[in-house]
């Protein structure tokens, strides 16, 4: 077999209508993989799943009966399922001075616990096959960066990380890795929502100096939910386009 093929492998991508998690989808199809949308937009999530011969399902991941029927669906209908990419997420801005209680839980439990289901629904069914690979989606905005309003999505982007390294361990022994990317700047349909002034600043802050693409997100997630990464588990990559590296605005060239 090719080397880093999906043929005949079943993925599951949250989030998969739109933006990285189209990105992520899109790489998975052409390796090879089956896969399966699982998102809460479904005009959206049908129309990518009929452009990518893939599979809508719909997901609402605030709701674990939600995220437990979504890979129960998944496996009825392939038999198994190999790939899960958590990578559904918000990051609606908002100061801390202005943040209340709703906020806070609003992010946390779309991008934190919704990870926290998928991520338990998914390993418990791969568990009895001993094979599994789980991408999930962080960020450089918590683990590494910050940005003024999003403080509470900034937790909840290290907090993913958090609860990966120790699922993880949980789940090594079983030959499930989780592990997770980290984008800088993707232009989404999330990210173009933030406006010209934001992406320009971007821009300007990137040593690419470019924007990243869905795909670029779906390379790394690709490589890291193949067989051959199978040695790879609690980890992170970042694919910002060196947006972390500068020191100061003049090494910025
Ligand atoms: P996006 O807004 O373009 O797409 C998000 C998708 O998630 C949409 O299809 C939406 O319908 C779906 N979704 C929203 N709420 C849902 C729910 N409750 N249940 C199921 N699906 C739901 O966002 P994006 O920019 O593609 O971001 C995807 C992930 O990448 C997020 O986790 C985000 O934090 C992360 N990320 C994005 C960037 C970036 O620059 N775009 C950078 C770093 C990290």
């Amino acid at each position: 077999m090719e080397l880093f093929s999906l043929q005949g492998q079943t993925a599951l991508v949250t989030g998969g209508a739109k933006g990285i998690g189209k990105g992520i989808a899109t790489v998975l199809r052409r390796a090879g993989a089956e896969v399966i949308i699982a998102d809460i937009d479904r005009e959206h999530g049908e129309a990518t799943a009929a452009v990518l011969g893939g599979h809508y399902q719909p997901l609402d991941v605030r709701v674990q009966d939600s995220c437990r029927a979504a890979i129960a669906a998944a496996v009825a209908r392939f038999g198994a399922l190999d790939i899960l990419c958590s990578n559904t997420g918000i990051f609606p801005q908002k100061t801390l001075a202005e943040m209340n209680e709703a906020d806070w839980d609003e992010t946390h439990g779309i991008n934190l616990k919704g990870t926290f289901f998928m991520v338990q629904a998914a390993a418990e069914a791969m568990r009895p096959r001993g094979y599994g690979r789980i991408v999930i989606t962080s960020s450089i905005t918590g683990p590494v960066t910050g940005f003024p309003g999003w403080s509470h999505y900034g937790a909840s982007k290290a907090g993913q990380l958090g609860f990966m390294r120790s699922a993880a361990l949980e789940y090594a022994r079983f030959g499930i890795t989780i592990n997770a990317v980290m984008p800088g700047n993707v232009l989404s349909e999330g990210l173009q929502a933030q406006g010209e002034t934001y992406l320009a600043q971007m821009r300007a802050a990137i040593p690419t100096h470019t924007l990243g693409t869905p795909a670029d997100i779906g390379y790394a997630a690709c490589f890291l939910a193949s067989r051959e990464a199978a040695y790879i588990t609690g980890q992170t990559i970042i694919i910002d386009g060196g947006q972390i590296l500068p020191e100061s605005a003049e090494a910025l060239l």
